[in-house]
């Protein structure tokens, strides 16, 4: 009997005493250790009335344990379903009532908060806290340490996953066992992860850059991973010198080159970084190559489907590009109102299909009816472009695609050049009401350490660059730009915050 995605993270396991897991405080997790505490989540699920299928639901800090309970649930044949640390009760009680799961595990601190929510769902609230403490870890404590992994195929449900809610409220993506598991082999060939390497994991685990790209990726690599519960720029420059990859989002390589302390000699020994989740300025890759001489492996992917594409190992790492398609991913960029692939080097949406693309949006069939096309595409509301040389651009999403005056203007053609303005550490670019060019093009800045910046001096800096219609008509700075928990920028809010600008 096989459980399909189990089976496969655990298939290359190289020595059952390598460490598997290596925490802030030193404690390390040999895989010995993983497969027995994972047996013991399992069996703690079950008694809890877990059965094939049934999706168990969590908001926890980052812990071992936290990781061991997504693991405990696959091999019980659950549907693991993570929550972002940062949601409110009352949004915790809109998920959960929403994911009706068997068995909901919430820090102890809002177990009273919640116990409502839990019995409204139907199911059975357990609690786990920061140090990996709480009624589910005394239940585990008391299980075997040895589990009959339940068989599940590769078309059955692993996790749902909900998206980061960038662009509204965020939806629940199903996820098979085999579009995790074959994502995860494509991207441990394609970043050639071995059993030599030690990932230095700061990212968070309710979303897919942390839980399936970094902790698939390197479990069936048979490596190691240095567990921070999250990016602490002094934890991450201590531990560097033991990692020999990174994963992260924009921000912390922007944090990274914000401190004197980052040099190249503590990153010369590390043999890849790679970023994801949010675009990566052309501008922080340039700076980061400097400084490091490392080319950041710039990487596009969704919760919805996995990886896409990624930069190439060997060869030219382009920045402001997200590299070419992943094997087995299919990529086409089609005009929006007619469907139809357009001319190379044209913008359009950018559409996925392959092993790696999800089963539908949870309790949504409208919804996932809308993003598929007949032939099982996925419009994925990104717009992008191939370049000549077959490198991928993101140019922003497609709600966010400002109109002004009839006229196009694609966000992050102008944050590019924003960004290289001396003294612009970061930029969006936005669409706001106007009363005779329907929208116009703002620009929020955040300025460099002690810069000042002003709108007259943009202006004129982007003056010769770039058309009339897509010159910013105001400029704002404010000292950061709001950022989801995935650092990601928080373009609604700003377009909220602006949109009496021309009114
Ligand atoms: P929601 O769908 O709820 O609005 P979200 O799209 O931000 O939120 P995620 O699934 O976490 O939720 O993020 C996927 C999106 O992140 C992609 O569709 C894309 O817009 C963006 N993204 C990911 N990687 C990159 C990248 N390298 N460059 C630019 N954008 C990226
Ligand atoms: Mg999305």
């Amino acid at each position: 009997m096989s459980n399909h995605l189990f089976d496969a993270l655990t298939a290359f396991i190289p020595d059952r005493d390598k460490v598997f897991l290596e925490l802030a405080d030193g404690t390390k997790l040999t895989y010995r250790d993983m497969l027995a505490r994972s047996a013991q989540y399992a069996g703690a699920l079950q008694k809890l009335g877990v059965k094939p299928g049934d999706r168990v639901a969590v908001q926890v800090e980052k812990t071992a344990d936290a990781l061991m309970v997504y693991l405990g649930t696959i091999r019980a044949g659950g549907v693991f379903l993570p929550l972002n640390t940062a949601y409110t009760p009352t949004e915790i009680a809109y998920f959960v009532g929403d994911a009706e799961p068997a068995v909901f595990v919430c820090d102890p601190s809002r177990a009273d908060a919640l116990a409502g929510t839990a019995q409204k769902a139907g199911a059975k609230l357990q609690t786990l806290d920061a140090n990996g403490e709480g009624s589910l870890r005394q239940l585990a404590d008391a299980m075997p340490t040895d589990y009959e992994t339940r068989p599940r195929e590769d078309d059955d449900l692993a996790a749902i996953l909900y998206t980061s809610g960038t662009t509204g409220r965020s939806k629940g993506a199903m996820l098979s066992h085999d579009n995790l598991a074959s994502n995860s082999a494509t991207m441990v060939k394609y970043w050639r992860f071995t059993q030599d390497d030690v990932l230095l994991h700061a990212l968070p685990i309710f979303h897919t850059h942390g839980l399936f790209v970094a902790t698939n990726c390197l479990m069936m690599a048979g490596g190691s991973m240095l567990f921070l519960p999250k990016f602490d720029l002094d934890q991450v420059l201590a531990v560097l010198p033991r990692a020999t990859a990174m994963m992260g989002v924009p921000t912390f390589y922007t944090r990274l080159l914000g401190s004197e302390r980052f040099t190249r000699d503590i990153a010369s020994h590390m043999r890849l970084f790679i970023s994801g989740s949010a675009p990566l300025s052309a501008e922080v890759h340039r700076e980061f190559s400097e400084r490091t001489g490392h080319a950041i492996l710039e990487r596009y992917g969704m919760t919805e489907t996995n990886m896409n594409t990624s930069n190439p190992y060997d060869g030219e790492r382009r920045p402001g590009t997200v590299g070419f398609p992943l094997p087995s991913v299919g990529l086409r960029i089609v005009d929006p109102k007619t469907g139809r692939e357009v001319a190379k080097g044209e913008v359009g949406i950018i559409e996925i299909k392959g092993p790696n693309v999800f089963q539908g949006y949870w309790r949504m069939p409208e919804k996932t009816a809308q993003e598929f096309r007949a032939d099982g595409y996925f419009i994925t509301g990104d717009m992008g472009r191939i370049d000549e040389d077959g490198y991928v651009a993101i140019v922003g999403r497609s709600k966010d695609l400002i109109i002004s005056g009839g006229f196009n203007v694609y966000p992050a053609e102008v944050e590019a050049l924003l960004d290289e303005l001396p003294g612009v550490a970061e930029s969006a670019v936005i669409g706001v009401p106007h009363p005779d060019f329907g929208e116009a093009v703002i620009a929020v800045l955040a300025p460099k350490n002690g810069a000042v910046l002003d709108q007259e001096t943009v202006q004129t800096a982007l003056g010769d660059r770039l058309a009339r219609f897509k010159q910013p008509k105001k400029v704002h700075v404010l000292e950061t730009l709001p950022r989801n928990t995935m650092g990601k920028i928080q373009k609604n809010v700003l377009r909220e915050q602006y949109q009496g600008d021309f009114a």
